[in-house]
């Protein structure tokens, strides 16, 4: 066949009064799909909270793009933890995605060609080689639709996964299926109406065709089933436009848009001045209009796929947390005042509601951790999270905060730590061993942060012991901040209290800078994350590493030697696993150095064994103790991270490492609670007591 007769009618078998009914059709499914995005904008669009990010951010269109590619396109943030369902979305993803260019494509050449006079045999482009593959591709595309919605479709109805449903999910669903199988069968008839040049190139249009062809009912009758599939197939994608800004679907346009924007940094949080919160008379968040434009879009984002309730060391604990339900609760809301404006109901009264109690329930807001596990576990780059701090901090600027957490609250502004203890007492674990304050002078800039916890907690003051020792050791000139030191305000602000937090924030930046401090080691996460994500917000630029880092430099640069040891074969070799704190490993992508200085020590005989759980790295899970949960009264064994020390118990390991004092509370506290003889020690610790010996 002449390569240049490859075409099809587009219109093939459609007489024009049909054209012109599937026309007004078509505006009146597009007019109710504009103005559902319409309302839908006008609420995103709403002037959002006073404070906080600009209004209006530059724009960095590179970005834009890239993120489209690498974020929309790729789906790849799908397939990470459900691998089956991410590759059947993406299978959905892109089997529509070109279905829908297809669409656009031959639109374009029908209109075009009609617009330049040419007959339905004189296509523009639709013909040739374009057409040959342009056929084979869609034909594929719609065996993708069906088997990504089918098996969507198997997992709603068994009810297997922790997504949550609404009945129009299955509107949708059908609306999908149907389409996908009636564009084959339309195929089928094309090609029995040998309308379709070289059926081979749409295989399975060719084999609907066949039992078409096999009954051979005449080409009247097939010209009716033809026409009467096309219609369905119409109304079918008409029905799907039409609903689209109203149904699960919306997310497509508001993920994208999300997914575009700037990506959310884990670990940090939007800096608020006095000044802001004095003049918009309130901080936080507590109604729908005090979320930023993006936030908003965030709750259109959300699928509801729970894939960060999957993951919450609050629910997983069953504390009344779920950040799916955050998500959807705030959704519900959005959605009544988008309705309610709508129908001309007071949209003022729905958009007035209190969020902080009425919506979102106090121990919710509380039983967060914030480990960032449903942040970093969003394919849709939702936030939960930043929900969440935002509401709490509403709800602390109202004077709600009571009990425990909020005593220790009291006692990081009265005496800079949460445990209330006086500055003077900061450097009373340190007092045999010979180090410098940055007040005493000294030539290094080296300056190692110690933390409240390690310089209060009587546990936890073997870690900064240890360190002292080792970098002793190396020959590594340093200094510690001594009674200047202060907390660093991480607990404060994750609980939701900006100004304590900057209290605190700004004298620390006023004592390193008068110190001319440039490079701190710390071997608290928390205390590492306040310094690298939250203190640069207040002119406090470091060059901050974890202990971990640091020590594994030591030693592979020969300044640790590490001696062999017979331990290997003695009884008393120690089984280490080693937990990554959230803060560490989720939230600054730091856990190999622990894992590599750990594995020196393996190499030469001090440990027998490091075993490996299953929950590790950026997958970690919360030990309980971040986001001000340390100073909530819970008992022991009612804490949130009781089940990872249950995991940690289940590897066998006889000893857990870890990189962070708040895991090392929290693991020691569980380990007394389950009479567990396991031993927690930081990984500082561990290796003073193998090479200082
Ligand atoms: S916030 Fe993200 S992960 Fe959680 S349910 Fe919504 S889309 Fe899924
Ligand atoms: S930050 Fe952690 S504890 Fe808080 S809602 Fe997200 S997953 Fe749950």
């Amino acid at each position: 066949m002449n390569r240049e007769m490859l075409t099809r009618d587009i219109y093939g078998n459609i007489d024009s009064v049909s054209k012109v009914i599937f026309y007004i059709l078509s505006a009146a499914a597009l007019a109710c799909c504009a103005a559902g995005i319409w309302h839908h904008v006008r609420r995103w669009r709403r002037e959002g909270r006073p404070f906080g990010s600009p209004s209006s951010p530059a724009f960095d269109w590179k970005g834009i793009f890239s993120r489209f590619w690498t974020r929309v396109l790729s789906q790849t943030a799908l397939r990470r933890g459900r691998v089956g369902a991410g590759w059947m979305h993406s299978l959905l993803f892109w089997g529509f995605a070109v279905l829908f260019l297809g669409t656009v494509l031959v639109s374009t050449e029908y209109y075009a060609a009609t617009l330049l006079g040419r007959t339905a045999g004189d296509p523009l482009f639709h013909k040739g080689l374009y057409f040959a593959i342009f056929e084979c591709v869609l034909d594929l595309a719609g065996l993708a639709l069906i088997a990504g919605i089918v098996w969507f479709a198997i997992r709603r109805a068994r009810g297997t996964s922790s997504m949550a449903h609404q009945g129009s999910d299955w509107l949708v669903i059908g609306l999908l299926i149907s389409l996908g199988i009636t564009g084959y069968c339309l195929e089928g008839g094309r090609i029995v109406l040998e309308q379709t040049p070289a059926p081979a190139l749409s295989p399975v249009g060719y084999v609907c065709s066949l039992p078409i062809a096999a009954a051979d009912p005449g080409p009247a009758v097939v010209g009716r089933m033809h026409r009467t599939f096309w219609w369905i197939h119409a109304l079918l994608a008409l029905g799907l436009v039409a609903i689209f800004p109203y149904s699960r679907l919306l997310h497509a346009l508001a993920g994208t848009v999300r997914l575009m924007a700037t990506p959310r940094a884990l670990g940090s949080m939007e800096p608020i001045s006095i000044e802001q919160v004095e003049l918009a008379g309130f901080i936080g968040v507590d109604r729908l209009e005090h979320l930023t434009c993006l936030q908003r879009i965030e709750l259109h984002a959300c699928v509801a796929c729970g894939r960060c309730q999957d993951v919450c060391p609050a629910h997983i604990a069953k504390k009344p947390l779920s950040p799916r339900d955050v998500v959807q609760d705030l959704r519900f809301q959005l959605d009544q005042w988008t309705r309610s404006a709508d129908t001309n109901t007071d949209p003022g009264a729905v958009s007035q509601q209190s969020l902080c109690g009425a919506v979102i329930a106090d121990e919710t807001l509380w039983a967060c951790t914030t480990c960032g596990a449903c942040e970093d576990i969003c394919p849709l780059d939702v936030g939960p999270l930043t929900f969440i701090t935002d509401m709490r901090r509403f709800f602390v600027g109202d004077g709600r905060f009571r009990g425990a957490p909020a005593a220790a609250l009291a006692r990081m502004q009265r005496s800079g730590n949460p445990w209330g203890l006086p500055a003077e007492d900061r450097l009373n674990w340190a007092q045999d061993l010979d180090i410098r304050t940055a007040a005493d002078g000294g030539d290094s800039d080296l300056l190692y942060w110690v933390g409240c916890a390690a310089a209060y907690d009587p546990n936890c003051q073997r870690i900064a012991r240890s360190m002292v020792r080792l970098l002793q050791r190396a020959n590594v000139p340093f200094t510690v901040l001594g009674n200047e030191e202060r907390c660093t305000g991480d607990s404060a602000r994750r609980m939701g209290d900006e100004f304590v937090f900057q209290e605190l924030a700004t004298r620390n930046i006023e004592t390193l800078h008068r110190y001319g401090i440039k490079k701190i080691v710390t071997h608290c996460p928390h205390c590492l994350n306040s310094l690298r994500n939250d203190y640069p917000q207040f002119g406090g630029l470091f060059d901050v590493v974890h202990h971990s880092e640091l020590l594994l430099d030591l030693i592979e640069t020969g300044r640790l030697p590490i001696d062999g040891s017979d331990l290997f074969n003695h009884s008393a070799a120690i089984r280490a696993t080693y937990h990554d704190p959230c803060y560490l490993a989720r939230i600054q992508r730091i856990s190999q150095p622990p894992r590599q200085v750990l594995d020196h020590l393996l190499t030469h005989g001090h440990l027998s064994e490091r075993i490996e759980m299953a929950r590790h790295g950026r997958e970690t899970a919360c030990c309980g103790g971040g986001g001000g949960r340390m100073w909530f009264d819970d008992t022991p064994s009612d804490r949130i991270g009781i089940d990872r020390f249950d995991e940690v118990v289940a590897t066998g390991a006889d000893t857990v490492a870890v990189g962070c004092p708040f895991c090392k509370i929290m693991f020691h506290d569980a380990a007394s609670d389950r009479g567990s003889s396991i031993q927690v020690r930081d990984i500082a610790e561990l290796l003073a007591e193998k090479i200082l010996q």
